[in-house]
């Protein structure tokens, strides 16, 4: 009887103890849930004001590299597509040059995207894939370009698509590029050589590439919400895909054309 009763005031005592643990991690668990949730919210909020995503992002640590691995040689296989590696150099220079681009344009220094979140099409509007490679190859943007104002960094994407739909990929897809204002810290980037004088004369081969590469990337990074044409990047402003600290630093595009657009949207479903 004794040890009966010591051993219920044991497992009483246990109990209570037990009890403090499991309501005390609950509590735990419960308060930095909402503290996760509510930098979520900050980050998934639409609209969302400049200087909100800025905060957001400035509280990320972008100490570590965010490269993910990625085939640097030879050629990735997606059912009839090839990925041909044609890799321009992540020197030094490049990387130092894209992270003052982030902190003048975003706010934030980084050469990296943590998590692409966007996919921008685009068409080159001539040249050839070694025409607008060499285009892309130096650090510092072209004398007398438009863009020159707005920073010394080169304008550059991740994949290149010739016209018979062969695609190049010239940067590793979480290495920041110049290509879209305002989208760039998230956005990869996919030129289509074509678009001579304005005109939509991308072509079939091109637009079944296109499709196959964005359901890749899509698979990949499951964080990507949105693809778009470059011409219809100012649609997002004051979104949570939209963020460029300069106000005056803006174009207008039309490239890739909402014909190549419809079509894409309609490929990957
Ligand atoms: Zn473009």
């Amino acid at each position: 009887m004794i040890q009966n009763k010591m051993l219920f005031a044991i497992s009483k005592k246990y109990y209570v103890l037990a009890t403090t643990i499991v309501y005390t991690v609950s509590f735990l668990i419960s308060t930095s849930t909402s503290i996760l949730s509510s930098s979520f919210i900050n980050i998934m909020l639409t609209p969302i004001s400049q200087k909100q995503q800025v905060k957001a992002y400035k509280e990320k640590i972008f100490t570590k590299t965010h490269l993910k691995p990625s085939l640097e040689n030879g050629i990735a296989v997606l059912g009839d597509v090839k990925i041909i590696q044609k890799r321009i150099p992540i020197t030094e220079t490049r990387i130092k040059l894209t992270e003052e681009y982030a902190a003048v344009h975003y706010g934030f220094k980084t050469a990296y995207m943590e998590n692409p979140k966007v996919i921008v099409v685009h068409w080159t509007g001539g040249g050839t894939v070694q025409s607008v490679y060499n285009y892309f190859y130096p650090e510092t943007v072209k004398n007398g370009s438009w863009h020159e104002k707005y920073g010394k960094l080169n304008v550059g994407a991740h994949f290149l698509v010739d016209r018979d739909g062969t695609i190049y990929q010239l940067f590793n897809e979480t290495f920041i590029t110049r290509h879209c204002i305002g989208m760039n810290y998230h956005a990869i980037g996919i030129e289509n050589i074509g678009g001579k004088d304005g005109m939509d004369d991308l072509t079939d081969q091109q637009l079944n590439s296109n499709i196959a590469l964005i359901k890749h990337l899509k698979e990949k990074y499951p964080t990507i919400k949105l693809v778009i044409g470059h011409y219809e990047y100012r649609k997002y402003e004051g979104t949570e895909y939209f963020l460029e600290l300069l106000p005056d630093y803006r174009n207008v595009k039309m490239d890739p054309g909402k014909r190549f657009m419809d079509k894409i949207r309609a490929g990957i479903g």
